[in-house]
This record gives C-alpha cells, structure tokens and sequence, in this order.
C-alpha cells in the first residue's frame, strides 16, 4: 500500500480513542428503525415531480424479456440484450423517462463524483464524449436517454409503472409480471435492476407531519417552490430561511447551491463528511484520448484496476479516488497479503491518519471561524463513510447567511414544529426544510418485500432465503427461480464504480439469455452450483471487526451494528470476479441451463 503522506504526525493512542468518543456519541439503540419510508402518510416525499403518468391500456401481451429498473443497469442490459439479437425487450420503470438516479435526483448542485469518462457507460458504442471530469447530471441524464436511443429501448418500455409481483407459470414457462397500472403480460426471462439507494428516506423526527412551512427531499426538488435549475438561480429562496438535514454526498452538493440563494441557511449536521479536493474541469477529447478506438474501455478498466487493488502500469484518471485506493479497498486479500495481519493493520492505520489529518487540515485552512472549522472536521477512518469531493462547500461557512448547527449530542435533530426545527432547546425558525437524509438501503425491488416473486411451485424468494439466508450463484441467477437475473451487489463483486459493475452483469445475463435460446434451455443453476458460489464467498471473507469496530454510524454498517451476516461480496474484487465470469462462460455456462419443457410462446 502507498502511503503519500508518510511524515504527517499522528498518535495512534489518541486517535483511536478519539474515534471511539465521536462513535458513542452518535450511535443509537434504534439502529436503521430511525427512518422513516417516504410512504403512507409521507407519500408526498416520493412522488415525481418531473412527469404526469400518461393514461394508457393495461397490457396483457407477451415480451421475450422484462428488465425491471431504467437506471443504467436495466438500460445495459437492455442494450446487451439487443446486442445478442433480443428483439422483444421491455424495460419497466417508475420515474417518467430513462435515467434511474439521474432521472430521480435533480437537485442544484448534483454531479457524478466518479471520473465521467469512466462513470457513464457506452461511450465507445455512442460516440459521446463528456465534456466534463465530472459531468453534471443533466449531463448524465441525457446519456442514459442516448444510450436508450440507440438501442431502441424506448419502443416497448413502459414509465411510470412499477412492477408489483412476478409469478412463474411453470407449465408454460415464462414470468408474468403484473404492475401498478393493471398489467399482466408474459416475458420468458426476467431482469431485475432495481438499484440499491432509490426509496427516499426520512429521519423519524417527532412533528415532521407538523411543520407547517414548505418541504421536500433532495430526490424530488422542488424547482416549482425554489425556482432556477440545477445550475443554481432559486430566485424564490431570496427571502427565504431554509433549513437541510444532512450532510452525506448530496447534502455537500446541495449546500454551497443554497448558500448562494437562500437569505438564510441552516445546515443540521449530525456526522461531518470527508471533503476532499475536486478540481472539476472542462476536457476535450484530446485529453482522454478519445481519438482512440476503444479509449473509454481501457479508461474504465485501468481505473477498476486501481480501485480494487490490482497493479496497473499508469493512474489514467488520476484523482483522490485512484490516490486513496489503498485506504477504499481496505480489505482486499490484494491488500492484506502485503505482511502479516498486525503489520498490514498498522501500516493500513499510518496512511488513514496521514490522510484524515490532511483533511482535517483543509477545514482549518479554509473555515474562517474556529468553532465551525472545528465543528466541520471528519473524526474517524476515511473508508468508514462515501468519501465526499468539493471545493465550494467549506467556503460556504464563510457567508455571512450560513449557520452550521450541530446536532451530534442529541442524535440529530430533536423535533420539528409548525414553524421550524429544534435542536437542544434551541428553535430555529424555517420557511423552507429540504431533508439530504439519503435513501433506504436494499429495500426496493425483489429483496424489498415489496415485490414477491414466486418461483417454481410457488415458492416465495424471500421466504426460501428466509433461513439460510440468500443462495445464488454469481449474485446473478438462483434454483427455483428460473430464467430470473438479478442484478446489483449481491453476491458479487462491488466497486466505486458501479456502472462498471453494472454493465458486466449485463453482458452476462445477456450471454445466459443468448445460450439458453439456442439451446432451447431455462436458465436455472443447480443447488450444487449455488453452495459451491457461496463456499468460495465464505473461503477468504475479509475479517472486518477490527475496521467496522470504530466506525461511525452510517448505511455502510447498518448503523454502527457492523456488516450484515453471512457472505458478503466476491473476496477478491470486482476485476477478478469479472474474469472469473468470463472464464465460466466461456467453459462452464451449460450448468446454468436445463432444458425447456414447454414449448417457447
Ligand atoms: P446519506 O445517507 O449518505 O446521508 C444522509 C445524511 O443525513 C447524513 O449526513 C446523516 O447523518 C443525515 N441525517 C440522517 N438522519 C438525521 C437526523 N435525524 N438528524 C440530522 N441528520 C441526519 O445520503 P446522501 O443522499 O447524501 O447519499 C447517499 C448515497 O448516494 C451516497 O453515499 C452515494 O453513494 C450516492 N451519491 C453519489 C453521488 C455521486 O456524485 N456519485 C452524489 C450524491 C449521492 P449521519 O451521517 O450522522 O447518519
């Protein structure tokens, strides 16, 4: 492991202890039971903002596949599968048009913290070059549409629609997949990409139903109330005093935005983000080398390479993302292997203090006012919480209109009432509350609950998994469920990097959808192939005790309780998790398959 800053001084004594002060502060018994579902009574924190549902018939035809998600994930597959030849592909989304998070998070301020040349996927296939090191997300947005586009993923796809169950007819083989708009069409194979942070949570303030001022969620802005765009201009705030809870990667995004337009701001900080270096910037193709066949590719993975610990003979990206590689994928066997478990932990803790010192540094040197400064500085390891980028928000604490209120001793803010938030006895007096408090981990889509799948013989997923936990093989496809992928974090391999991720299970649901047609096949692993996938999870499964033991709370460790039980994601990195499913398809993808039944509608 590099560390850059090895002569920075730090008393691990101290430091740790220290850390451990600010953890106890802030955890709380009620754990993940502290937030609140934007549902029910709280409905209206959910709904869009950007798109009136069109009328239109239920559907009751057939499709070959159902990819449930417009996010990047269901538009890759959506494009992988046309890549193989798929004709009837039929993409089902909530939000009013293609995008997933983009589509959904509009507020000022938002960027793509990851590299864009990286980030946005297709850039080889479409042409399109980013016109900035990291885009905005109109910018994003609009890819996600582009790569739609040229796919033909507009022709079947149906928005504003959510899918609310998926049955398997076994006699006929195929899915029917019935939504929230009357629908019960058949579709052979089903894909699901329904994103891991997209149900928009809230704090479970006392009196949130009370206040009688105006309120939404960073994820729904409510450009009609603020005026301006994303871009910034809320000439409706200019008499304002706006109160935000929340300071996690949109809170940093949002606040320096509304420090510029509100008359008054009140920032309601529990738990202060890291906040590195962005140095933004406009590129031409030039600079990345886009006059190459291929440039994005080789970009994407050198930067996978980095960011999961492999060797790489040159940093082409080259931000703090890439320089703190060694501190972010902490607990790689790439990693841990550098000497024995004590040496590999000291040396892990020399470079984090090293760079949270440098950190803690950049507050002091620009946060004007002392206690602020002191209120803004990040007390625990750098990969305990999304590490945040940006050059405008500590400046933000400089203005004469922004008030930085702590709420760390009284586990967040206290109440709410019809005219502003309490915190510690203090009231402050809000025409405008915005809540950047993130969204519900894992609770949308299949593993939600909210959507039941039933497989062979009727089986429920979530009640087979119920005991022994989940049971795939990949993370991608499970016994019982046939002709059912699955994509996201389980049982893979995760990266900063997602859309990477993303587009490499897509290429392989692709490819299983491709083999099973002309093998006149279903896609469905035998339970052996599953226990063997999750014996080589549990083989090398990084100990993470002595990391998560000091970590402060956050969605990362269920709230100060640490990782969830069982196997996590594939030990040894998400480049070595992709050759290893290149390899299986290329020789072993015929245990996936059994053959059909019933003839193909
Ligand atoms: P987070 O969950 O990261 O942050 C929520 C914030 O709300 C935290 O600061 C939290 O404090 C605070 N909070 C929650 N409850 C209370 C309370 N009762 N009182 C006071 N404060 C409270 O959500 P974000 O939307 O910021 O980010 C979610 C994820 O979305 C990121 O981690 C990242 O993965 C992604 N993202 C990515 C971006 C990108 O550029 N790629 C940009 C924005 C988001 P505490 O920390 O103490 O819990």
């Amino acid at each position: 492991m590099t560390n850059p800053h090895e002569s920075a001084p730090h008393d691990p004594a101290a430091l740790h202890k220290r850390y451990r002060l600010e953890r106890e502060r802030r955890v709380r018994p009620d754990g993940a039971a502290q937030y609140r579902d934007a549902d029910a009574e709280f409905g209206y924190y959910a709904a869009d903002p950007y798109t009136e549902p069109a009328e239109r018939a239920p559907l009751r035809d057939a499709v070959d596949v159902a990819v449930i998600g417009g996010g990047f994930g269901g538009i890759l597959a959506g494009a992988r599968l046309r890549q193989q030849g798929v004709e009837r592909v039929r993409i089902v989304e909530k939000g009013g048009d293609f995008g997933g998070t983009w589509y959904w998070n509009r507020y000022p301020g938002v960027h793509c913290d990851i590299e864009s040349h990286v980030y946005l996927p297709m850039l080889d296939e479409t042409g399109y070059v980013p016109e900035w090191k990291y885009a905005p997300g109109e910018e994003i947005r609009r890819h996600a549409m582009r790569i739609a586009r040229t796919f033909h993923l507009y022709e079947d796809a149906l928005f504003s629609t959510g899918v609310t169950a998926l049955t398997w007819d076994e006699a006929a083989e195929t899915w029917i997949v019935a939504t929230d708009r009357g629908d019960a069409f058949r579709a052979t194979y089903v894909v699901t990409a329904t994103g891991t942070l997209t149900d928009p949570k809230l704090p479970g303030i006392p009196g949130i139903e009370d206040f009688e001022g105006h309120t939404f969620h960073t994820s729904r802005w409510d450009y009609a109330y603020t005026g301006g765009t994303p871009r910034g201009g809320m000439t409706g705030l200019a008499d304002k005093r706006v109160g935000i809870v929340g300071t996690g990667a949109t809170g940093i995004q949002v606040i320096p935005m509304l420090a510029e337009d509100a008359a008054h701001l009140y920032v309601f900080q529990r738990t202060p983000s890291t906040v590195d270096v962005r140095a933004n910037r406009r590129t031409t193709a030039g600079d990345v080398g886009a006059d190459r066949e291929g440039w994005a590719r080789e970009r994407r993975e050198n930067y996978l390479r980095i960011v999961s610990g492999e060797s790489a003979d040159q940093d082409l990206v080259a931000d703090a993302w890439t320089a703190s590689a060694g501190l972010l994928e902490k607990l790689l066997p790439s990693f841990r292997r550098q000497g024995d478990r004590e040496a590999f932990e000291s040396a892990y803790e020399a470079a984090d203090a090293a760079k949270m010192n440098e950190l803690r540094s950049r507050v002091e040197d620009t946060v004007t006012d002392p206690e602020t400064a002191d209120k803004l500085k990040p007390w625990y390891r750098y990969a305990c919480k999304r590490p945040t980028f940006s050059d405008l928000y500590y400046p933000a604490f400089n203005r004469g209109n922004v008030t930085l209120v702590d709420t760390a001793d009284t586990h967040g803010i206290e109440r709410v009432t019809a005219h502003g938030v309490v915190v510690d006895g203090t009231e402050y007096a809000l025409d405008c509350l915005v809540f950047a408090t993130g969204f519900n981990v894992g609770t949308s889509g299949i593993h939600s609950g909210k959507l039941p799948v039933h497989g062979r013989g009727g089986a429920q997923l979530l009640h087979t998994w119920a005991r022994r936990g989940p049971r795939t093989l990949h993370g991608l496809t499970c016994n019982g469920f046939p002709n059912l992928m699955q994509m996201g974090p389980l049982q893979n391999a995760s990266s900063v990097n997602f859309t990477h991720v993303l587009d490499e299970q897509a290429i392989h649901a692709a490819a299983l959808v491709a083999a099973a047609e002309a093998e006149g096949a279903c896609v469905e692993p035998p339970r052996e192939a599953e226990d063997a996938w999750l014996a080589t999870l549990a083989a090398d499964a990084p100990d993470h005790e002595w990391f998560h033991a000091e970590c402060t709370p956050g969605y990362y460790n269920r709230e100060g309780r640490g990782r969830p039980n069982g196997p996590g994601g594939y030990p040894h990195g998400a480049v070595a998790f992709h050759r290893l499913l290149k390899e299986w398809r290329e020789t072993s993808m015929g245990e996936a398959l059994r053959p059909r039944t019933a003839p193909r509608v």
